[in-house]
């Protein structure tokens, strides 16, 4: 039978659920409503209703692919997704409060459908360069956190490869905006000079496009788009580490462009020195151009973004409640963002103003002690107690398997609480820092690809917020 919208979407939702938190399913999905599945003489159009612009913006930001992808499943390649976003009149400014609007706009097709770098054919080759267009610098809050960064990236921008910064390097910790300054000049270059070759990739990415060459006997073809590459910019490079034979294909790729005077961007969650399995020579070329860091933002900056942020949302927020969040979520611009988006979220289902009060009600678990003043002993009670496991066993040699499971999450919170991976060996019975750097990738990895480890993962991490030492 053909599906309905309502049958369309109820699929749709199975898929979701399975690769979204509970919580997140129950902010951004479950408040959709299918209006109408429309089929035309060669392609469908699924509408659905969503309650507010901000609800269409966040999903369009965060959940674009996952929703283009799970489309595709449920109703093919043809079908276009549109949204219907409804409009409530603001209350002080509307005295009709049952005047609704509603404005449709078609979802964004989703870049990472088509894989940029697989070498399509003998010929010249389409290069897609994986730029998402919201992030640009305007959209970028400077301050004295990440001043050096963004006047570097500014200056590349305006003329790649013809500056001194060349590799140019933005290191720092997550959510602090690598990826927005990074895809910032991406975007500048494209708008200013739209016949250069752009492409953005993380590296990991390329290493798996790189390992399908291999297997599809490509690599000529791989190497030679690359070397075409007038602006390369590649994100997360600490992922490069123990993949050699990918290393050895980057530094070929790296030189060739570095001596043509192409511009290379490159990104990583820590200073090069601390990158663990990289090549020396590939870690010493990262540092021939400019490195800049990035810090957590300060209480200014952080203030800053929430105006700017909740402005970009269309609504305004007291100063008190802008107080409120900027001087308790401080670690980075990722869970600011975060907790806004919660707030309007809240705010706009109960109907209520935003006030301090709500604020704190909603930003409850967002808001949490100092974690640093846990300890490493701590933190390995809490995660063999969730288990059920002896302590004593993750200080063993031992390579039983659930031991190691739960050594990976054990290590993987603590390198979470900002102890350093050496710290973290030496409390896990004397183990090299590596071997925490790869137990933090594969929890990563598998928080990525299984959504029941994920909620066990997330479930644990409730418990480490909530404790004290
Ligand atoms: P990273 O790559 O370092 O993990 P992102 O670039 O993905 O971080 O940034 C996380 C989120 O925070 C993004 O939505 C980004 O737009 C936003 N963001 C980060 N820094 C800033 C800033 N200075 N001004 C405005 N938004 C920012
Ligand atoms: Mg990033």
């Amino acid at each position: 039978m053909p599906h309905t919208a309502e049958s369309a979407w109820s699929e749709c939702l199975k898929i979701i659920q399975n690769n979204v938190t509970p919580q997140c399913f129950q902010t951004w999905f479950s408040k959709i409503d299918p209006v109408d599945l429309v089929f035309e003489s060669d392609r469908s159009k699924l509408i659905i209703r969503v309650p507010a612009p901000f609800h269409y913006e966040y999903l369009e930001g965060q959940y674009n692919s996952l929703l283009q992808k799970t489309l595709s499943r449920v109703l093919g390649d043809r079908c276009i997704l549109f949204y219907e976003v409804v409009v409530t009149p603001d209350a002080e400014t509307q005295t009709d409060h049952t005047s609704q609007r509603s404005y449709q706009v078609p979802a964004s097709t989703n870049p990472s459908k088509h894989v940029a770098t697989t070498p399509q054919s003998s010929g010249d080759q389409k290069i897609k360069s994986n730029l998402v267009d919201s992030y640009t610098f305007d959209k970028f809050i400077v301050g004295d956190c990440n001043n050096l960064a963004y006047s570097a990236s500014k200056a590349i921008a305006d003329s790649p490869g013809g500056t001194a910064y060349n590799p140019f390097l933005i290191y720092g910790g997550v959510g602090l905006g690598k990826t927005h300054l990074m895809q910032a000049i991406g975007n500048q270059v494209r708008q200013w000079n739209p016949s250069k070759k752009i492409l953005y990739v993380s590296s990991e990415r390329f290493t798996n496009d790189f390992v399908r060459a291999i297997q599809e006997k490509q690599v000529p073809k791989f190497s030679s788009l690359y070397r075409k590459i007038d602006l390369l910019i590649i994100d997360d490079v600490q992922f490069f580490g123990g993949k050699e034979k990918t290393q050895e294909e980057f530094f070929c790729i790296f030189n060739e462009l570095q001596q043509h005077g192409n511009q290379i961007v490159l990104s990583a969650d820590r200073p090069p020195k601390e990158i663990s399995g990289i090549e020396e020579r590939l870690l010493s070329r990262f540092c021939w151009g400019l490195q800049a860091d990035l810090q957590p933002p300060d209480l200014e900056t952080r203030t800053a973004i929430l105006l700017r942020k909740s402005e970009e949302y269309g609504l305004s927020l007291p100063p008190a409640v802008i107080d409120y969040i900027a001087h308790h979520i401080t670690k980075n611009v990722r869970e600011l963002e975060g907790a806004l988006v919660r707030l309007l979220a809240q705010a706009t289902y109960t109907h209520n103003d935003i006030n301090e009060e709500l604020a704190k009600n909603a930003l409850k678990d967002f808001i949490q002690r100092p974690l640093t003043t846990l300890s490493i002993d701590r933190v390995q009670k809490l995660v063999c107690e969730f288990f059920g496991i002896d302590q004593d066993r993750l200080q063993q040699k031992t390579k039983k398997r659930e031991v190691v499971a739960v050594r990976q999450i054990a290590m993987y919170f603590c390198r979470e609480l900002d102890y350093t991976h050496k710290a973290i060996g030496l409390q896990f019975g004397g183990r090299d820092h590596s071997t925490v750097v790869h137990a933090v990738k594969s929890v990563n990895d598998l928080i990525e690809t299984d959504p029941n480890y994920r909620n066990r993962v997330d479930e644990i991490r409730r418990r480490v917020h909530l404790s004290h030492d």
